[in-house]
């Protein structure tokens, strides 16, 4: 079981490098991101729920977070591990995926943090939001709102994970697989 946390800004590739890491390492990869856009798309309680907070470039309440996040977990028991992606995002979430992993033996094996300067984040992202028909790609303001938001309540995290000597930084510039190289050199160290 190796549980991986992959971190940075909106817009630093980890969803690109996710589908990568996931086939290579046989990981169950969840994006949070995703979840609410899934459950958006089908008009979920949820999905209706957390609707105007992403819309608004703002995070979901913690409570729900922590809950899908869960739900998600105990439906894959037979995986070799978890890519989370977008997932911690606040200390509470960080607490709260300790707890749930301890309760069954497991751990966060690895933060994973690839890095980028916001003004390269901010063109990425407005150059995806052509073609992802996410609203909160679209709009420069509420790309800002988003990078507000994590260095508000996400970038503390780096503290949270280095202090427990589990935070790695990834240079995110670059070709694709040049990246995902990078990010293999840091699992091939937990193994
Ligand atoms: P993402 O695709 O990871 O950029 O997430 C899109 C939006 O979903 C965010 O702007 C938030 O509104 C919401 N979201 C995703 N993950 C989380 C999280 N861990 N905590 C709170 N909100 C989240």
């Amino acid at each position: 079981m190796i549980n991986i946390v992959l971190f940075g800004k909106p817009g630093a590739g980890k969803g690109t490098q996710a589908e990568f890491l996931k086939d290579k390492y046989n990981l169950k990869h969840i994006s949070t991101g995703d979840l609410f856009r899934f459950h958006k798309g089908n008009n979920t309680e949820l999905g209706q729920l957390a609707k105007s907070y992403e819309e608004a470039g703002k995070l979901v309440p913690d409570d729900v977070t922590i809950k899908m996040l869960q739900d998600e977990v105990d439906r894959n028991p037979d995986t070799d591990g978890f890519l989370f992606d977008g997932f911690p995002r606040t200390n509470a979430q960080a607490e709260a995926l300790d707890v749930f992993l301890e309760s069954k033996g497991w751990k966060v094996d690895a933060t994973i943090a690839l890095e980028a300067d916001d003004e390269v984040l901010v063109k990425r992202l407005l150059e995806r939001g052509k073609t992802s028909g996410r609203p909160d790609d679209q709009n420069e303001d509420k790309i800002r709102t988003r990078y507000q938001e994590y260095n508000e309540k996400t970038a503390p995290l780096i503290e949270y994970y280095k202090t427990q000597n589990k935070f790695h930084a990834v240079n995110g510039i670059g070709d694709i697989s040049d990246i995902t190289t990078r990010i293999n050199a840091v699992i091939d160290t937990l193994k």
